[in-house]
């Protein structure tokens, strides 16, 4: 039988190991419950401890980790307890998915509103009027300035949006 992969979870992962890196979706996928300490989980892994905290202060920044600081009274050093955000995670790739959202809706407007020429040895980008004013030729190396079609690049963000749209209501 074949696994049907979830949309979401893959999401998600994509998400983690862009910010976390490997050791992060590894972590995440511990499914660990309750608190831990960072030294526990590197003797667990068999991974170096530094890299266990960025991986977790990442996640952290993330909103997917949560921790608190005690001060050991022995040693007088802090000691970090750390928790996963199992249940933000819905919260934490719909804002994800938004701040891109943004993002490509801003580019758009750039490429909707402009139209632009480009140098056909590709030294520049300039806009319509810039163009005509250097007599459509590029001032660097004189070659031509050429109308670019913006439409397939267009049609891209477009499918991209919509593509995050469909993603943000399975996770309302
Ligand atoms: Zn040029």
């Amino acid at each position: 039988m074949e696994v049907e992969v979830n949309e979401i979870d893959e999401l998600l992962v994509e998400l983690i190991e862009r910010i976390a890196g490997e050791l992060g979706v590894v972590i995440y996928s511990l499914g660990i419950e309750g608190e831990f300490t960072d030294e526990q989980l590197s003797q667990e892994l068999g991974v170096e401890i530094n890299d266990v905290r960025r991986v977790l202060f990442a996640m952290y920044e993330l909103g997917l980790a949560a921790y608190r600081r005690t001060r050991d009274d022995e040693t007088g050093w802090m000691e970090y307890y750390w928790k996963i955000n199992y249940e933000k995670e819905r919260e934490v790739l719909k804002r994800e998915l938004e701040k891109t959202k943004e993002k490509l809706e801003a580019k758009l407007e750039l490429e909707d509103g402009s139209v632009y020429y480009i140098c056909t040895n590709g030294c520049i980008k300039v806009r319509y009027e810039e163009a005509m004013e250097y007599g459509f030729s590029c001032p660097r190396c004189s070659g031509m300035l050429e109308f670019l079609d913006s439409s397939e690049a267009i049609r891209k963000i477009r499918e991209e949006i919509d593509k995050i749209d469909e993603m943000l209501s399975m996770l309302s």
